[in-house]
């Protein structure tokens, strides 16, 4: 392989941080790199790649198709376009402008940053209940009347995130949206690990579910997952794929289709700007193999052995205390807690990060906890090689 161009270089980084997308992501396992090159000099028909995917997708998550999209955001989009639409390429071909506006209809306490992709198929987002639960001003959490209240004509879909905090609401979503003949589009980006959580939300009840596959899968970092129901998937394939086919010589997938008819062909849909690379296709599928055969236990043990490595170069460094946290939620990893004491240290924990940022090369590390003066050591995209360095620029910013 030819080393990357010098200036390219130059910008690598230590990310101990996580698989932060403004870092990259996941690191590409040597086995899912070669397959993603061996793709990338191969000719596929994107329709029966694709399906091959929803065949394992489908496996791994209990769903009845899947599709693999640039990512969890393009999913949240190709979700809502597919709960608009249905398979009407009227429709298809008016998104994101059809009228009057569809609505999704999201709980509050589940908003995020992130469901703007909702919108940009055309949807409205309709927020309901109130955060009583959430803000410690109450007990009482979302309640189907208010759900019941917000559904009318115009609602196309439900729409939920797959937290800790919010996926206790959504068995009841999920009974809201079958009584009423919309999908429940759960976001479940960030629910990996453990394992489970691709069959988790799908199990209670959720139509459609997406995935980063940059994240914790460890698949190339533009790429994500849409699994759920198959004429929903099947709606979401028609406006990502190319459509610049004749209809008599379209041959309709039964991983998408069934057996029925095969579907009035819209012209290039919404999607079209989100089309999944074929490098991105086997190179997610080559990561959920590897991904669906993890040992939690024994990725927990290496972790802590590294942590623990870490823990012990830092131990004599002036102005800073070091400590092993476990995962906050199940299935995730341990972490190194670094609380900066800034009497000792002469800089608080934002301070150290940007002394860290500066360094070469630049050093990144988790910031949840900022606001306590503590930084976290994420091994998640960071090389076992490359903790000793790690360890030097820690002591090097602390001047030490
Ligand atoms: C990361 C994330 C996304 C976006 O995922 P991409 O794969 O980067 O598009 C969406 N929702 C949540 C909750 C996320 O954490």
């Amino acid at each position: 392989m030819p080393p990357l161009p010098p200036d390219l270089a130059q910008t690598t980084i230590l990310n101990a941080a996580g698989t932060l997308t403004r870092l990259s992501g996941a690191r590409i396992a040597p086995g899912v790199a070669k397959a993603m090159v061996e793709a990338a000099g191969l000719s596929f028909d994107m329709w029966k790649l694709q399906a091959a995917a929803s065949r394992r997708i489908a496996a791994a998550t209990g769903a009845e198709a899947g599709l693999v999209t640039t990512g969890a955001s393009a999913g949240l989009t190709l979700a809502a376009a597919a709960a608009i639409a249905g398979l009407d390429p009227v429709k298809m071909d008016a998104l994101p402008l059809v009228s009057p506006t569809p609505e999704i209809i999201v709980p509050r306490t589940h908003r995020n940053a992130y469901d703007r992709a909702l919108r940009v198929a055309g949807a409205a987002l309709r927020d309901i209940g109130v955060a009583d639960r959430e803000t410690d001003a109450g007990v009482r959490g979302l309640e189907a009347f208010e759900v019941e209240a917000a559904i009318g004509p115009a609602t196309v879909a439900l729409a939920a995130n797959g937290s800790p905090a919010t996926a206790q609401d959504i068995p009841l979503l999920a009974g809201l949206a079958r009584a009423h003949g919309v999908p429940l589009i759960v976001d479940a980006a960030a629910q990996l690990p453990p394992v489970e959580g691709l069959k988790t939300f799908l199990a209670a009840g959720a139509d459609l579910v997406v995935f980063s596959g940059g994240k914790a899968i460890g698949g190339p970092q533009a790429s994500g997952i849409l699994a759920g129901r198959r004429d929903l998937i099947a709606s979401a394939a028609l406006q990502m794929l190319d459509m610049d086919t004749r209809p008599e010589a379209f041959e309709a997938p039964p991983e998408f289709f069934g057996n029925g008819p095969a579907p009035v062909l819209p012209r290039h849909g919404l999607g079209r700007g989100y089309k999944a690379s074929k490098e991105a296709i086997v190179g997610l599928m080559a990561a959920l193999d590897v991904f669906l055969a993890r040992d939690a236990g024994a990725i927990e043990r290496r972790t802590r052995r590294r942590l623990a490595a870490i823990a012990r170069g830092l131990s004599g460094l002036r102005g800073i205390a070091a400590e092993i946290v476990p995962g906050r939620k199940a299935g995730a990893v341990s972490r190194l807690a670094i609380r900066v004491v800034p009497d000792e240290a002469g800089m608080d924990a934002s301070d150290l990060a940007a002394r860290l940022r500066r360094a070469r090369p630049a050093v990144y590390l988790a910031e949840g906890r900022i606001g306590e003066n503590v930084l976290l050591v994420d091994l998640a995209a960071i090389r076992p090689e490359d903790d000793a360095a790690l360890v030097q620029a820690i002591a090097a910013a602390l001047g030490s």
